[in-house]
């Protein structure tokens, strides 16, 4: 049966990859929902091209130019972020591929877990910022979660058909970033040209950062745990430079299981959107004959500490997860704007955690209310940097 699609997102690199599959696949699926933040051109060219139902801008100032151009077209319009969460309501659609950046995924997401969607998740911080919260909802809807981000549809492939309790360790692999080999006095100096730069994936600027830092490591041990339902002591992060191996599963008996690809994202957010059927895809074969070693090593927390700081925010659960995310974003842009160098992200979210009071078990209103808070507490460290 045809899938109906709301792509949250779509004019970013998960969306846009998204509709690659609808263009290869168009008996599968359709699009009845698409959304952007700013990027309004693509937003109409997107909307004349699939002539979703829907299409919803978040920023409002961007409002006249995408209700003035898809006027007398028959596709709705709409703006604001409580737009994109009341689209969530619509009966249209029955699949959302969550692709927006950052915090921004998380009110659309449990809006449509609480409606019943199918959901393929590439926005991870929805689970770091709320994963208790969201596992809770799962637990009573018809709502399931199918992950897009490669590690975790690597995982998810490798559990398929054992038993849960045969898993000993999730073994989550890192390309390393563009500064795996860089001295911490190399670091104090990077440039955002050159950390934009990654070695393997082509991906928005916020993740590419992200990846540079190992935060976007972080994240993962922290989607994982929820994803996953497993201790975080039994999660571990492997640096892989070569991006072949998407992760791998340690089972009780001492096997081992791994999901190898191209590095391209075409291949998860495809299997998510199918609910895990393989769809040929072109001609994208992993030709391993081209790769004289496949290599694994220890990250090194000393350079990159934000990656311990999944550990910490999961040991001390509540709301610090939601306050790291939140930091992160913030110093992250500050970072992209040339206002603060690359080490002072860590230490932005280091100094914004230990100033916010945990909340236990917290509720939608909690999470709101402690990002608000921690991104004006970072906003506030990044002033203080800068003068
Ligand atoms: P991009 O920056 O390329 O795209 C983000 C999309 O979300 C764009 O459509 C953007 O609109 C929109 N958007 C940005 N901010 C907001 C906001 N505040 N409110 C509403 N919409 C917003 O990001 P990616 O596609 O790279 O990443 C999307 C998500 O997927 C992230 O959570 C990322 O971590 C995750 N992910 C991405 C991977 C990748 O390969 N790209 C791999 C694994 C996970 P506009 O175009 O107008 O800015
Ligand atoms: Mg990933």
């Amino acid at each position: 049966m045809k899938k109906n699609l709301a792509i949250l997102g779509s004019t970013g690199s998960i969306g846009t990859q998204t509709l690659d599959i609808v263009d290869r696949y168009p008996d599968l699926y359709s699009v009845a929902i698409i959304s952007a933040n700013s990027n309004v051109d693509k937003l109409i060219e997107q909307s004349l091209r699939y002539r979703p139902a829907l299409a919803i801008i978040a920023d409002k100032s961007k409002y006249s130019a995408l209700k003035g151009a898809l006027e007398g077209t028959g596709i709705e319009t709409a703006a604001g972020a409580e737009s994109l969460v009341e689209a969530m309501k619509r009966d249209d659609f029955s699949l959302l591929v969550a692709a927006t950046v950052g915090y921004s995924g998380l009110e659309p997401t449990v809006e449509a877990i609480r409606q019943g969607k199918e959901i393929a998740l590439a926005n991870k911080e929805t689970l770091v910022v709320a994963g208790e919260l969201i596992t809770d909802m799962l637990k009573h809807s018809r709502s399931f979660i199918i992950p897009v981000d490669s590690e975790h549809s690597a995982i998810y492939q490798c559990l398929r058909g054992e038993e849960a309790g045969s898993v000993k360790r999730l073994l989550i692999t890192a390309s390393g970033g563009p500064f795996l080999n860089c001295s911490e006095e190399q670091l104090r100096h990077v440039t955002v040209e050159q950390t934009l730069n990654h070695p393997r994936w082509k991906m928005g600027r916020k993740i590419t950062v992200d990846s540079a830092t190992l935060m976007n490591k972080a994240f993962e041990i922290i989607e994982a745990r929820w994803l996953f339902g497993i201790n975080p002591d039994r999660i571990k992060a492997l640096i892989h430079p070569q991006s072949i191996v998407h992760s791998m599963v340690e089972f009780n008996d001492g096997a081992v299981k791994a999901q190898l690809g191209t590095p391209d994202m075409h291949i998860p957010i495809a299997y998510a959107l199918s609910g895990g059927k393989r769809l040929p895809l072109g001609d994208n074969a992993l030709r391993l004959e081209h790769f004289s070693s496949l290599t694994f090593s220890e990250p090194d927390t000393k350079r990159f500490p934000c990656l311990d700081l999944a550990y910490e925010a999961l040991r001390k659960g509540g709301t610090s997860a939601c306050v790291i995310n939140a930091a992160n974003e913030i110093a992250v842009q500050a970072f992209l704007e040339g206002k603060i160098p690359f080490l002072q992200i860590y230490n932005v979210i280091e100094s914004t955690l230990s100033l916010i009071p945990d909340i236990k078990r917290p509720d939608l209103d909690d999470y709101i209310a402690v990002n608000s808070q921690a991104r004006a507490i970072a906003a506030e460290k990044v002033e203080h940097l800068i003068s």
